[in-house]
């Protein structure tokens, strides 16, 4: 079985900074998390993308 693999952008500078895992099944909304941005240090919103 492939993984679901989940890209997290950076929603204010677009830059894609993680990469997580997830089962979509349970999941199928987007995710959206509170994340460090190494390019702009500080924590900004990360969301799903493909
Ligand atoms: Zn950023």
């Amino acid at each position: 079985m492939p993984r679901d693999l989940a890209i997290m952008a950076c929603t204010e500078c677009k830059r894609r900074n993680y990469t997580t895992t997830r089962n979509k099944r349970t999941k199928p909304n987007r995710l959206e998390i509170k994340k460090f941005c190494p390019f702009e240090k500080k924590h900004t919103m990360h969301r799903e993308t493909k």
